[in-house]
């Protein structure tokens, strides 16, 4: 058995995953934005701890934001944190394997192996949540550069001089399309407390869906979307591309547009011979299965 240890944007999630990866005990928390670091080691630390008393664990995989290298995390653009040494963090209460791995690669290694892209060869994982995520499969295979994660779609611009990124950039598809961006645009508009949670704001959208303001936003964040789902459909030619993340949730409000959208193939060159555009079927779980999946690779 394996501990799976999701680290997001916002939220972490630490999972007991078995040989058939399945999580068979789970538990998660938010993310404390005002005291990050200290939280976050004490809270994975507690969780491990209770976890090694009750479980012979020969692993422990760890999806992170940011760019992990040796062990240790950096560029956490999204929580503000210059470089958090996981590894060390871990060893203090377990001697065995520790992976850390980017958490758009775990996850697309998850939809991969057990989700929504098991059939295909060449396919795309898209993560919109906090930022934007990604990772790429060709020929059966998750492809690695040497030197960095990759695949930071996210961070591919779509705008010339548009909206200032955390990664300090400006234009990059992320300030775009994440689904903390989406959130906010909605929140703003249709005058709602600023911590609304997204089960409460897709309940609220559903309703109000209609009013003209709320329209806009939707429509330029498919259109957004579309413009990066088309470059990267261009780049890789993929036999699919998954969607996973936050935008799962919003499934009735986005997707059917979405769809509608990319397949009027106004941005595609090989326009005869389209992807497959699929959502993510193991949701939140995908990042501590993939953690676990990681340390076997
Ligand atoms: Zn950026």
């Amino acid at each position: 058995m394996k501990i799976g240890i999701d680290l997001g944007g916002s939220h972490i999630g630490i999972g007991i995953v078995n040989e058939e990866g399945k999580i068979i005990e789970k538990s998660e928390t938010d993310i404390d934005m005002s005291f990050t670091a200290n939280f976050i080691e004490n809270y994975i630390l507690n969780e491990v701890k209770k976890i090694l008393e009750k479980y012979e664990i020969e692993a422990i995989g760890v999806a992170s934001p940011g760019t992990p290298k040796n062990g240790k995390i950096t560029a956490m653009v999204n929580l503000g944190i210059k470089e958090l040494d996981i590894t060390s963090i871990l060893k203090k209460v377990f001697s065995g394997l520790i992976q850390v791995r980017n958490d758009a690669k775990c996850a697309g290694i998850a939809e991969k192996t057990y989700g929504s892209l098991k059939q295909y060869q060449d396919a795309v994982f898209l993560c919109l949540g906090t930022g934007i995520g990604g990772s790429c499969f060709m020929q059966g295979k998750a492809l690695s550069p040497n030197r960095n994660p990759g695949f930071e779609i996210g961070h591919m611009i779509i705008q010339k001089d548009g909206n200032l990124c955390n990664c300090g950039k400006k234009g990059c598809f992320e300030t775009y399309c994440s689904m903390k961006k989406l959130k906010n645009q909605l929140i703003e508009a249709m005058g709602l407390e600023k911590n609304t949670q997204a089960k409460e704001l897709l309940n609220i959208l559903k309703q109000r869906q209609n009013e003209e303001k709320v329209q806009l936003i939707l429509k330029q964040y498919i259109q957004n979307l579309n413009i990066g789902l088309s470059n990267i459909t261009d780049i890789l030619e993929p036999e699919a591309i998954c969607l996973g993340g936050g935008f799962v949730y919003f499934e009735d409000v986005l997707y059917k547009i979405l769809v509608e959208e990319y397949y009027r193939k106004r941005y595609v060159f090989n326009s005869q011979n389209m992807p497959e555009l699929k959502l993510a079927t193991l949701g939140n779980d995908a990042g501590i299965i993939g953690a676990t999946i990681s340390c076997n690779i």
